[in-house]
């Protein structure tokens, strides 16, 4: 756990600030984030190709998270959980279905839906009972023990966002010349 300055701007992994977790009451106190959530978060991206995860709510003091319905002593509080929209490589989102999958793959403890259109999840790094949810249905308890169970998904289904195909560029040189390009590899 570590605490920020309210206007830190501390890049904490390729595509996470912190400044994107700060809270969004409008104060200027510090901010609390656990760095093995953004590096989880991290994982999530590549995982799922995505071209960028936009964090609706990460860190939240006791009275914004009253504010936007919490208890005041959730995982957003500690600075453990963040609330998370992921796009894919064509910009559309990509569907919490998913996304739970995914995340429960990395091994977050907290993973939910939390939104009617199945496109806004809740993951946290909490390490005590783990919490798989879907706020449409309860916020009381876990719907589930394993997302691709509950909503008949393969790892197929999961992963295709991410195509399998990398390029490398390649330099050829013929007759002199050289040539440079890119080769797709399976
Ligand atoms: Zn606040
Ligand atoms: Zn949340």
């Amino acid at each position: 756990m570590k605490t920020f300055k309210s206007n830190d701007k501390t890049q904490i992994t390729p595509h996470f600030n912190v400044s994107e977790f700060r809270c969004k009451c409008g104060g200027n106190h510090d901010t609390q984030l656990d760095e093995s959530l953004v590096q989880k978060l991290e994982q999530l991206f590549s995982a799922l190709n995505c071209s960028k995860i936009i964090v609706n709510s990460g860190y939240r003091c006791i009275a914004h998270d009253k504010n936007v319905g919490g208890n005041g002593y959730g995982q957003h509080t500690k600075g453990t959980a963040a609330d998370i929209v992921c796009y894919d490589r064509n910009g559309k989102k990509i569907s919490s279905k998913i996304v739970c999958c995914a995340a429960q793959d990395i091994g977050f403890g907290g993973i939910a839906n939390i939104d009617s259109t199945y496109t806004a999840t809740h993951v946290d790094t909490r390490t005590s009972l783990k919490w798989y949810g879907d706020e449409t249905v309860t916020t009381a308890y876990s719907v589930t023990d394993d997302f691709y169970k509950h909503w008949k998904l393969s790892k197929n289904d999961v992963y295709e966002t991410a195509p399998a195909k990398k390029t490398k560029s390649v330099t050829l040189t013929i007759d002199g010349v050289t040539y440079q390009g890119t080769l797709t590899e399976k």
